[in-house]
């Protein structure tokens, strides 16, 4: 039964079916026979292969990626849609244990890899902070505030829908940063136990990076008696995880004031003002790894923000990759141990695995892997959809 007959078809050129077929959810703008010019951006589109066959339904953009496909079928694209999908993601939430009274940060839903492409919903307690990386979900962003607060035990009670930095062609869409359902509630969220101010009002990406739950925890177990670097700290998070470790002694840096004073903040929320074990310096990485002493710590943590955003500045991505963990080899004690990420989408595993290599090959010390580290499992990769996989992390032990 075809449900859609009144909403517009885009049609393939032929032989463009391939990836479709094998479920990938985006159409190439030169994947289509004929650039469309008079449906607007957002609209929900039908996609046909060349010979009139129905591929699926999925959000238009102008762009390079010019339909997101929401479903492969010709499936009505309305609340009962976005409320199956939404329960589907915390059906698969709950399954993982990550809504508890110790945890109350996770991510509900990870665009593709929850078969929401463009979609982005991070919880912190009450509060859910909803991310639109395509017009259609802005368009969306009422029904999915609304549905989300009404998944069953879930507890959403507000919606902040932030996306001002991640839509294309802004000044079109109008994106408002505010509150969609309820208003501020507080916004301390607890991470296995420990406690985070989170910041969606004026911080990065939806104010917490939840996709280094798993690495911190890891983190916190290796800290014991370590003098400690976490160099790019943004809301100190590695840093809050290697205190309550048991680490000796943390150092937090980061290039903007405003990361210090949130490490800070965040330390204090967790550790009597009697423990003096950590500081803050806003500082340039480059410049604090040049500056410091051979030998000053036993565990660095290097989490700097995507050097390569699209894959032209890959290159010099490499290059920045390898630049940095050079100086990490060359500085840290001996036994020491070096988590090391990535999180460049352009950036491959190998690609970053090869950049660490050179700069350990470069010191001559024996460096061994330890860990090899990706993303928590509230952001699944669709396996329809590898570019999905973006964290990439090493964990190194240096003699
Ligand atoms: N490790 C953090 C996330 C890091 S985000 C976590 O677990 O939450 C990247 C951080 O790097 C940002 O806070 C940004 O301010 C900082 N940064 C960017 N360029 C930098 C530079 N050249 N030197 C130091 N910090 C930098």
């Amino acid at each position: 039964m075809n449900h859609n007959h009144n909403i517009p078809t885009l049609r393939l050129r032929r032989g463009k079916e391939e990836s479709l077929d094998r479920l990938h959810p985006w159409v190439f703008s030169g994947a289509l026979s004929e650039m469309p010019r008079d449906i607007d951006e957002g609209t929900v589109v039908r996609v046909e292969a060349s010979d009139g066959r129905l591929i699926g339904v999925g959000h238009f953009q102008i762009g390079s990626i010019a339909v997101r496909m929401l479903d492969f079928a010709d499936t009505q694209i309305d609340e009962a849609f976005y409320s199956g999908r939404l329960n589907d993601a915390y059906a698969l939430r709950r399954a993982l244990g990550l809504q508890r009274p110790d945890n109350t940060a996770f991510r509900l839903v990870h665009g593709e890899g929850d078969f929401l492409p463009g979609l982005v919903v991070d919880v912190y307690g009450d509060t859910a902070v909803l991310q639109a990386h395509s017009p259609g979900m802005h368009f969306a962003r009422d029904i999915i505030a609304r549905e989300l607060t009404r998944l069953p035990g879930a507890g959403i009670a507000n919606v902040y829908y932030k996306s001002e930095t991640t839509l294309p062609f802004k000044a079109r869409l109008d994106p408002q940063n505010d509150y969609i359902i309820g208003s501020y509630s507080g916004n301390v969220a607890t991470e296995n136990g420990l406690k985070f101010h989170i910041d969606w009002l004026r911080g990065q990406k939806t104010g917490f990076f939840v996709d280094q739950r798993d690495n911190r925890a890891l983190l916190g177990r290796l800290a014991a008696g370590r003098r400690v670097l976490n160099m790019f700290c943004y809301t100190g998070g590695f840093s809050v995880y290697a205190m309550a470790g048991g680490a000796t002694e943390v150092v937090s840096v980061d290039s903007s004031a405003k990361a210090v004073t949130l490490t800070e903040a965040n330390v204090k929320l967790n550790f009597p003002d009697s423990d003096t074990r950590h500081r803050a310096v806003a500082e340039d990485a480059f410049k604090h790894l040049d500056a410091m002493q051979r030998g000053a710590y036993d565990l660095i943590v290097l989490d700097p923000p995507a050097f390569a955003k699209h894959r032209s500045a890959l290159h010099n991505a490499l290059q920045g990759y390898r630049r940095l963990n050079a100086r990490a080899f060359e500085k840290i004690a001996p036994g020491g141990i070096l988590f090391t990420f990535s999180c460049s989408q352009a950036v491959t595993r190998e690609q970053f695995r090869v950049a660490v290599f050179s700069a350990a090959a470069q010191s001559r010390r024996r460096v061994r892997i330890l860990h090899q580290l990706t993303q928590p499992a509230d952001h699944p990769v669709s396996i329809y959809h590898p570019e999905g996989e973006y964290l990439k992390g090493l964990v190194l032990y240096v003699e």
